[in-house]
């Protein structure tokens, strides 16, 4: 094994080829990433950044010099658009080929899409990357912004609930589900958070399917529930889960089931296929005895 290919550029990329160095891999890493710009974390691009006053710069991975100090190869800006399994290779948007000894699977995850009318209206966010996030902050920084509509009470959506709270903004959060953040929080914590921001000014509707995004010209103006109840938004953000980038590997016939399928070494259906974080589904096993 000489040569391992690393497709994506987040945090789950650059741990591995920092891990493969820490334990003696000398061998080629290659990262190859569709962004156009140096690694950078996710974390602050719902928090910091919504809320300062100048547009902060990315917050780096890790140092600018990692890639030379880790004698890793980093392509950015390339997005592999196949993997060739049988020659052990995959192809880039333009045609380039690379080889690959042992491949692993690093693409992340997309937010999950809502199929309402009005989805693609001016000021309907969703929030994954850094675009995403400074395209949110100008819009919650406008003027004209006073009522801030979030569409599901998961982490995303409650975070961005509170930067819009903090700058002002009249915040209104619909959650589908009896309560916030069901799928990660206990009932005791749910209540918690909610009481908080709620006491912050943050208005809760839980049990609320919104089924149409209303638009005046191209433009958001609120949002139609399913009893008809309508209410006024001058921003709209959709925060409904996000969805593992596994299409490469589907199309590659690796097995896949909402991710792509890893055992607890992170390999997958193909020995020399791995796939690590949001774009993979292992088996969590508990070591609580
Ligand atoms: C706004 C926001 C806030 C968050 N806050 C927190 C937090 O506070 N705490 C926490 O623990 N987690 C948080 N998370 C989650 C955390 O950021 C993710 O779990 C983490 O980024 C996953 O890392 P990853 O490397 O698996 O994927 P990603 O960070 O998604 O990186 C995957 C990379 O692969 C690239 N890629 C995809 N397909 C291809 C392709 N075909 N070719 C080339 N490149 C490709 C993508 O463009 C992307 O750059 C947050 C996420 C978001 C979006």
């Amino acid at each position: 094994m000489q040569k391992i290919v690393i497709i994506g550029a987040g945090i789950a990329s650059l741990t591995a080829a920092e891990a493969l160095r820490q334990n003696g891999f000398d061998g080629t890493i290659t990262i190859l990433g569709e962004e156009n710009t140096l690694p950078y974390q996710r974390p602050p691009l719902s928090k910091a950044y919504l809320t300062s006053d100048e547009l902060p710069s990315p917050t780096p991975i890790r140092s600018p010099n990692f890639f030379r100090d880790n004698k890793v190869e980093f392509e950015q800006g390339g997005k592999v658009i196949a993997l060739e399994r049988s020659a052990k290779q995959v192809v880039i948007q333009g045609g380039r080929k690379i080889k690959y000894d042992t491949l692993i699977l690093a693409t992340g995850a997309r937010p999950r899409p809502i199929d309402l009318p009005g989805e693609s209206a001016k000021n309907v966010f969703y929030l994954r990357n850094l675009d995403h996030s400074a395209a949110l902050r100008n819009a919650l920084l406008a003027p004209e912004c006073e009522k801030v509509a979030i569409l599901g009470a998961g982490v995303i959506g409650l975070e961005v609930a509170s930067a819009a709270n903090l700058q002002g903004k009249q915040v209104s959060v619909f959650e589908a589900n009896s309560r916030a953040m069901c799928r990660v929080a206990s009932p005791l914590t749910s209540n918690f958070v909610r009481n908080r921001m709620a006491s912050a000014g943050v208005m809760f509707y839980f049990n609320a399917s919104v089924n149409q995004i209303l638009t005046e010209g191209d433009r958001v103006s609120g949002i139609r529930l399913s009893d008809g109840t309508t209410k006024p938004a001058d921003v709209v953000v959709i925060g409904i889960g996000a969805i593992p980038n596994a299409e490469l590997a589907q199309d590659a016939n690796l097995d896949c089931d909402g991710g792509i399928i890893v055992d607890s070494g992170m390999r997958s259906s193909d020995p020399d296929i791995f796939a690590i974080g949001d774009c993979a589904k292992a088996v969590n096993v508990s070591t609580n005895t």
